[in-house]
């Protein structure tokens, strides 16, 4: 970041500056002075909130340099970062498929579904316990230890990885301890702070959607957080998270038609930005079978390192989300979407982060 100070800027002014990046922030300053002085921020200037240097006296301009997302960012990490989930890759050149029911709902729904998404050739399943809701009045899913229950018996059943969307933090210890392998931030928490800092003490792998309000910086935000280790005041506690998997679900909209709209030109342009895995998902964008394939190949072709759909043993009686739920048909759409992976795969990233070396 650096700090352009006005012309006719007092020695105070500037030093009132660098005392409140100091202080505050807990950042260093080096000032050049030629006709006015200018002051460039050393360390993660993403903890500088900008109207509080742009409010104070003698301040001209504030320039960030580097993007708020610098963990998240390519500018920073070349390379496509690569996440095991229990033994799958997420990430690079590898095509990570992602599915099963929206929720569970009682033990023979969810193993059924459990049972067919695994035959399909999903790689990580679903197994949702707490769900949040467009309406909080529809189905939010079973007790939460009957819950987990299920989904240790699908984990147990498939001998596949599950993924689970963890809303409320006081569900943590007991999400992990039921074996969860990869934890969902949905759409609707995508920014609660508390969720992604508490996740960023742990290496769990993390699935983070994205908010359907949030433009790409403000989703690549929360993502580095996860990955910054740092604490409410700013401050380095810890490693961080590394292990964030980025997923595109699309954004509100005027469009009545579908649920939500998903614009396919945000893959290339996020797997440009960051060098973390992205996936996609057809079913809550979409909001109907009907669409959901055809959207997913899109997904696939369009860049993503994969996707996540929802399978349901029984569409028509899901008390979740059923009209987006595809049945027997998912085998067929992942073996789809693997050949155009494949057929794809010398295609790289416009930046460079070359899919083709990446599937090597
Ligand atoms: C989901 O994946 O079950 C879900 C609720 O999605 P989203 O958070 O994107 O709405
Ligand atoms: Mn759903």
């Amino acid at each position: 970041m650096i700090i352009h100070m006005a012309e006719g800027a007092s020695p105070e002014q500037t030093q009132r500056v660098i005392d409140r990046i100091v202080r505050d922030y807990g950042l260093r300053c080096e000032t050049i002075v030629s006709d006015t002085p200018v002051i460039g921020v050393k360390g993660i200037a993403a903890v500088i909130d900008e109207g509080r240097i742009t409010e104070l006296p003698g301040v001209e301009r504030v320039i960030r340099i580097t993007e708020k997302f610098k963990d998240a960012s390519r500018s920073f990490h070349h390379e496509d970062t690569v996440i095991d989930v229990a033994g799958v890759r997420v990430g690079g050149g590898h095509l990570t498929v992602f599915g099963g029911p929206c929720a569970i709902e009682t033990e023979t729904q969810a193993l059924d579904s459990a049972r067919m998404a695994r035959d399909a050739g999903v790689d990580i399943l679903r197994a949702f316990v707490d769900k949040s809701r467009t309406s909080p009045y529809d189905y939010r899913g079973l007790e939460l230890g009957r819950g987990l229950e299920i989904a240790a018996a699908m984990k147990r059943e498939t001998g596949l990885p599950i993924v689970s969307e963890l809303i409320d933090l006081r569900h943590l210890d007991a999400f992990l301890a039921a074996g969860v392998d990869v934890i969902q931030i949905g759409a609707r928490s995508a920014q609660y702070s508390p969720l992604l800092e508490e996740l960023s003490r742990l290496q769990v792998p993390v699935v983070l959607k994205h908010g359907f309000g949030n433009d790409m910086s403000e989703w690549l935000c929360a993502a580095a957080y996860i990955m910054s280790g740092i604490d409410r005041e700013g401050r380095t506690v810890g490693h961080g998270n590394t292990n964030v998997i980025l997923c595109y679900r699309g954004i509100k909209s005027f469009e009545s038609e579908t649920r939500f709209a998903a614009d396919i030109a945000m893959i290339p342009l996020v797997r440009n930005k960051s060098h973390l895995p992205l996936i996609a998902d057809p079913s809550h964008s979409s909001g109907d079978r009907k669409l959901v394939e055809r959207v997913a190949y899109g997904f696939v072709a369009a860049g993503a390192n994969g996707f996540e759909f929802d399978i349901h043993s029984n569409p028509t009686e899901a008390l979740c989300d059923g009209k987006q739920a595809v049945g027997p048909e998912a085998g067929r759409i992942v073996t789809n979407a693997r050949a155009i992976h494949a057929m794809l795969a010398g295609v790289g990233m416009e930046t460079g982060a070359s899919v083709a070396v990446a599937a090597k």
